[in-house]
């Protein structure tokens, strides 16, 4: 498994419980908004450090007391043909696993959920499904989805749509969440999202939160203010069990 980092503790990355996060590398989509570029693009990949596998599973036995899950975030945990076999080794030692996916491979998520392997699953839905853009730019008329500009490349949609099926038909707990960022999202995409999803247990609204980016132009977007996050939190809670705001 390729390690590109490792938070020792984390209070709120799983929730309710005591947490390391295992960051794996590489990912399928390309959000232009995403943290963890030096995770994502593959000319960065080349030049990050790599955590051997041996060096993790022995901080793991060594935290076994301490901690009581593992959150496998990344990059996509998902685009890992051996995911299955790291967790079980995971697993073997007595650890709960949160999964964090962004919900491209219903396959493996249907595979690990039905063999036991995650007992939490956190997927990001990026956008909704429903509207559509136009890219101005171009002089052909040229109609892009709104997931795929979130996202950054091409998406099958149905997988999307098949793993938060999954998702919501499991007995694991699980959560939706999405990062609103200004420019990508307006309160009525989220709005739409909520009632793609829902019913649903748990929605979380996360800030955007303007660090190092993949698109470095987005490192200029001003986050959405508190109040404004109120007002869209206001208007989808009535669609989920739990509705909170990340900020
Ligand atoms: S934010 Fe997007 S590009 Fe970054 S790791 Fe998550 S899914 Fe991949």
């Amino acid at each position: 498994m390729e390690i590109g980092g490792l938070q020792k503790l984390s209070l709120i990355d799983y929730p309710g419980k005591l947490a390391c996060v295992v960051f794996l590398i590489g990912c399928n989509f390309r959000c232009p908004y995403c943290y963890n570029s030096n995770l994502v693009l593959p000319e960065k990949i080349k030049k990050q450090a790599r955590i051997p596998e041996k060096e993790f599973f022995d901080f793991l036995k060594k935290r076994e007391k301490i901690l009581e899950g593992v959150v496998l975030g990344g990059g996509e945990p998902t685009t890992h043909n051996d995911l299955s076999d790291f967790i079980k080794k995971i697993k073997k030692l007595g650890y709960l696993v949160k999964l964090d996916t962004n919900g491209s491979n219903p396959e493996m998520l249907k595979k690990l959920i039905s063999k036991k392997l995650i007992d939490y699953a956190a997927m990001d839905v990026k956008q909704n499904q429903k509207s559509k853009t136009k890219n101005q730019n171009d002089n052909v008329k040229f109609k892009k989805n709104k997931y795929e500009k979130a996202v950054g490349v091409k998406v099958n949609l149905k997988n999307i749509q098949k793993s938060v099926k999954i998702i919501k038909d499991s007995k694991i707990d699980y959560e939706f969440r999405t990062t609103i960022v200004p420019g990508i999202h307006a309160k009525e995409d989220i709005i739409q999202i909520a009632k793609e999803i829902s019913p649903a247990k748990r929605y979380f609204l996360q800030n955007f939160k303007p660090k190092t980016t993949l698109d470095p132009k987005f490192e200029k977007i001003k986050p959405y203010s508190e109040e404004c996050l109120l007002e869209i939190q206001k208007a989808v809670a009535p669609f989920f069990e739990v509705c909170q705001i990340r900020i």
